[in-house]
């Protein structure tokens, strides 16, 4: 099995991306922002807690998102991996990852960042906001909550994907067919 991890600031263009890659390597596509969403849907008691904390622009913890990863890798049946979008947001989370599939003889097969400046982040979250009506796009200070939360928490990750030999950049700014065609031709090498 694939791992790839889909990894960038919010507003980098994973979703968007998402979709192509797992319908051309035939991937199944994790994330946990939707997977959280749904749970807020549907009134669920986690999705109540979750709601709190994403609307703070604050991360939901670690169990949360690990316990739906694990029942994800589980279901998955007839593809040739899977696509991690939104997971892992934190070094503890990576490593729990690592551990989680070190257990089934598997690891992580590589990282695709999509990196833009904060001033597009909070443009694209914006416009995004006037599209999918999420609740997390439409406040303020949620949106730069979330900036620093992913300074703080997430972009550490870099460095832990660095050290493995995992990590690979690409530029984020251009047309969706651009950053598309340069992520084909990166996953094309795995
Ligand atoms: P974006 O990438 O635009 O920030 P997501 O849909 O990936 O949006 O995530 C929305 C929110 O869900 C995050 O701001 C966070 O509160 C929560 N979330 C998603 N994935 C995780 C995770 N792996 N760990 C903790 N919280 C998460």
């Amino acid at each position: 099995m694939k791992y790839f991890i889909l990894f960038g600031p919010p507003g980098a263009g994973k979703g968007t991306q998402a979709t192509a890659m797992t319908e051309k390597y035939n991937l199944r596509h994790i994330s946990t922002g939707e997977l959280l969403r749904k749970e807020i849907a549907a009134g669920t008691e986690l999705g109540l807690k979750a709601k709190a904390l994403i609307d703070a622009g604050s991360l939901v913890p670690d169990e949360i998102v690990e316990g739906m990863i694990e029942s994800e890798f589980r279901s998955a049946r007839d593809i040739a991996g899977f696509l991690l979008d939104g997971f892992p947001r934190n070094t503890a989370q990576a490593e729990d990852l690592d551990a989680m599939l070190a257990k089934a003889g598997e690891e992580v097969t590589a990282t695709v960042s999509l990196m833009i400046p904060d001033e597009t982040i909070k443009e694209r979250i914006r416009h995004r906001a006037s599209i999918e009506g999420r609740a997390d796009d439409a406040n303020d200070e949620t949106i730069s909550n979330r900036i620093a939360t992913y300074h703080e928490k997430t972009e550490p990750l870099i460095g832990y994907y660095r050290n493995s030999g995992k990590y690979n950049e690409i530029d984020g700014l251009g047309t969706i067919e651009e950053v598309r065609s340069k992520i084909f031709g990166l996953m094309d090498k795995f």
